[in-house]
C-alpha cells in the first residue's frame, strides 16, 4: 500500500470566533494530530498552547496572514480550510478575508467557515484521503487577448 501524503489544514478565526475555534479543536483534537497545521499568528498561538499541537505560525490576518494563507492555497500546500470568520464584526482587513475565500474557491479546496461546516468535514470518513479535483488551468494560462 503507497503511504499517504499527510494533509496541511490551516486555521483561522477572528477575535471573536477564537473561543469558538478553540473549542471546536478541543472536540477534534485526535483528528487534528493526524494533519500538518498552519495558521494566522493569533489562531496559531491560541491553538498551539491550549491543544499543544505542533503548528505553523504566519502572520497575523491583519498584518498579511491570511494573504500567506492564501498564497499556500495556490501552491496547493493547503488541503483543507478551516476559517471561522466573523460575520458580525468590520475587519480592517476585509479585502484579504475577501481574497482567501475566492481563492479558496478557485483553488477547489474544502471550506468550513462555520462550527456546523467543520464538524461536518472532520466527522466524514473520508477526510484523511479526500482528494478534490484540480481543475487544469492550462487553457486560461494560455489564453490570449487578441
Ligand atoms: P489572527 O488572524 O489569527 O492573527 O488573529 C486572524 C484573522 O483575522 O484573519
Amino acid at each position: 500500500m503507497t503511504e499517504q501524503k499527510k494533509r496541511t489544514v490551516a486555521l483561522v478565526a477572528h477575535d471573536g470566533k477564537k473561543p469558538h475555534l478553540l473549542d471546536w479543536a478541543h472536540q477534534h483534537h485526535e483528528i487534528l494530530k493526524q494533519f500538518n497545521l498552519c495558521a494566522t499568528g493569533t489562531t496559531g498561538a491560541m491553538i498551539s498552547k491550549e491543544l499543544d499541537l505542533p503548528i505553523q505560525r504566519l502572520e497575523s490576518g491583519p498584518l498579511g496572514g491570511d494573504q500567506q494563507i492564501g498564497a499556500m492555497i495556490v501552491e496547493q500546500k493547503i488541503d483543507l480550510l478551516v476559517f471561522f470568520w466573523d460575520p458580525l464584526e468590520a475587519q480592517p482587513h476585509d479585502p484579504d478575508v475577501r481574497a482567501l475565500l475566492r481563492i479558496a474557491s478557485v483553488w477547489n479546496i474544502p471550506v468550513a467557515c462555520n462550527r456546523a461546516t467543520a464538524d461536518l468535514l472532520f466527522s466524514s470518513p473520508i477526510l484523511a484521503s479526500y482528494q478534490a479535483n484540480r481543475e487544469d488551468f492550462a487553457s486560461y494560462r494560455a489564453r490570449t487577448l487578441d
